[in-house]
């Protein structure tokens, strides 16, 4: 059980406001469809749902959960669902955020360029010493994949980034992802953060 291993304790949105100076916030960027809500879903909640639902409007997933130095680590996704109008909003979205998991899906080039977009948003507009991995999801479906492993992995060495490839449905290299390369990272009394 992966809450045994450096976790402790899931809190609802609001259970922790008064430790704002240990919260760190993460986001997770990528097109509509490739996974992020059943990653974070499949973290935080050990569960993979399916009938995840459709997103609609901007970000709409915020999920906390307190690390073992009591770090309040707080997941928001930003997804427009294509809508443009959002566009404009992203920046103020990911400014703060001292982790990004941008996401893409291994049967879906599409959404492997749209990573890539996003990678150069938050090069340009993301806190300099952001945390970035690139995760090629749905691993699982890879009689369908469109994205080589190498293609993706030399994209990300060239932007100093990890690269690791998920199944939110199998939990395949979730915890991978989070526990190994993002939460010890995260530097505590990191302030003003969400
Ligand atoms: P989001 O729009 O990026 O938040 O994507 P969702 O988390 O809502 O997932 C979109 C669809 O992809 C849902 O139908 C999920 O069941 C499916 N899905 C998500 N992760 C995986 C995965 O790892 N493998 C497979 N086969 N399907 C997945």
């Amino acid at each position: 059980d992966r809450r045994t291993g450096g976790l402790n304790n899931i809190n609802n949105d609001n259970s922790a406001t008064d430790s704002k100076d240990l919260r760190a916030k993460l986001v997770l960027l990528g097109d509509s469809g490739v996974g992020k809500s059943c990653i974070v879903l499949r973290f935080v909640r050990g569960q993979f749902d399916p009938t995840s639902k459709v997103t609609v409007g901007a970000s709409f997933l915020s999920q906390t959960l307190a690390l073992e130095d009591s770090t309040i680590v707080k997941f928001e996704i930003w997804d427009t669902a294509g809508q443009e109008r959002y566009a404009a909003l992203a920046p103020l979205y990911y400014r703060g955020a001292a982790a990004a998991v941008v996401v893409y899906d291994i049967t879906s080039p599409e959404s492997f360029k749209k990573a890539q977009y996003w990678v150069k948003e938050l090069q340009k507009h993301g806190n300099p010493d952001i945390i970035m991995v690139l995760v090629g999801n749905k691993a699982d479906l890879h009689e369908n994949r469109h994205v080589s492993s190498q293609d993706a992995q030399e994209y990300a060495e060239k932007n100093n980034m990890v690269f690791i490839e998920t199944s939110a449905k199998t939990a395949d290299n979730i915890n991978q992802v989070f526990e190994v390369n993002i939460f010890p990272l995260i530097k505590t009394g990191v302030q003003g953060n969400c």
